[in-house]
């Protein structure tokens, strides 16, 4: 849905952008993150056509950004960091302005009361924009890079302002944006946020792309578990190393995570044996990915080979 290619930007006497190459596929939602500088914001500007990069290539949806970005905005929603809204409009003239910028063909109405009710902006219509708080205003400005229902969403810290409540919300609908097929990146310092959602990582730093893979299980049909037991963990790390279709174990202390080959019918008879077995589980998961420790992982790597 996305590809880049080759792409290095410059701003006056530095270098934002080097030779980043990356391809976020259909309905991903992928998590851009890195260290303050490290050209985040750069990225996505170049993504959406907004910045003429220095060399490299980026195609959305089949379209070259660079060479037609008019064309491109069509397919493409944005959510600047520092966004402005028409503080003298209402939501609802907000999110008309939006549609007829982004040439929603035919009568706005139906649109903007769909997208105002996605954003739980429904009873706030008529309101001034300027006189929205922080977190209302934020989803305004959701609604009106929305409002086109765009193939592809780029948001710059979208939840930054929100309370826990609002980004709950937040990741609830972007969720549903790509159960709708969108595609989207999502660039956020707070990891632990991201992982609510992001299916795929990309980490910036100076310029440069350090890591860009998939979240979660290494393939299709291998699921990653966590078990928990009351005492020593010996017994059930024994049945786990004796057992076929178990990799990647990892102790610590009386939590033990691992992954296993194959679907509900595996993890049954693991859970049935690890019971008959009286190891002393008390709790067995899937496990959430864990964005904060891989981050810091992948950011140690890079030290260590730049
Ligand atoms: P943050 O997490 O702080 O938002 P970022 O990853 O989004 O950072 P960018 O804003 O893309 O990083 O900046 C990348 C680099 O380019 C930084 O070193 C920054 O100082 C520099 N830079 C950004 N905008 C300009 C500009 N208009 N002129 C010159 N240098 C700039």
């Amino acid at each position: 849905m996305i590809t880049v290619r080759g792409l290095s930007f410059e701003y006056p006497g530095k270098r934002a952008l080097d030779d980043v190459t990356f391809t976020l596929g259909r309905g991903s939602i992928t998590a851009l993150v890195g260290p303050n500088g490290a050209g985040k914001t750069t990225l996505m500007r170049c993504l959406c056509g907004l910045e003429r990069p220095l060399a490299g290539e980026v195609v959305v949806d089949g379209i070259d950004v660079i060479e037609e970005p008019r064309a491109s905005h069509e397919k493409l929603g944005y959510l600047s960091d520092f966004f402005g809204l028409y503080a003298e409009l209402t939501v609802a003239q907000c999110l008309r302005y939006a549609a007829a910028a982004n040439h929603v063909p035919g009568d706005a109405g139906p649109r903007v009361a769909a997208t105002a009710a996605r954003l739980q902006l429904a009873d706030r219509l008529d309101q001034a924009a300027g006189t929205l708080s922080r977190g209302l205003r934020q989803r305004l400005a959701i609604g009106q890079a929305i409002i086109h229902a765009p193939r592809v969403l780029v948001l710059d810290e979208p939840a930054s302002g929100l309370d826990p409540e609002a980004r709950h919300a937040l990741a609830a609908l972007f969720r549903e944006l790509q159960a709708d097929g969108m595609t989207l990146l999502v660039s956020s310092h707070i990891l632990a946020e991201l992982e609510e959602y992001a299916t795929d990582m990309l980490i910036l730093r100076d310029g440069r792309l350090v890591e860009f893979r998939q979240l979660g299980p290494a393939h299709a049909g291998q699921r990653q578990l966590v078990l928990r037991v009351a005492g020593d963990p010996a017994a059930a790390l024994a049945l786990l190393r004796a057992r076929s279709g178990i990799d990647g174990i990892e102790a610590q202390s009386r939590e033990i995570a691992f992954t296993l080959e194959g679907g509900d019918e595996a993890q049954a008879a693991l859970l049935a044996a690890l019971v008959t077995a009286n190891v002393g589980l008390v709790a067995f998961t899937e496990a959430a990915p864990d964005l904060q420790a891989s981050y810091l992982r992948s950011m140690r790597g890079a030290d260590l080979v730049s």
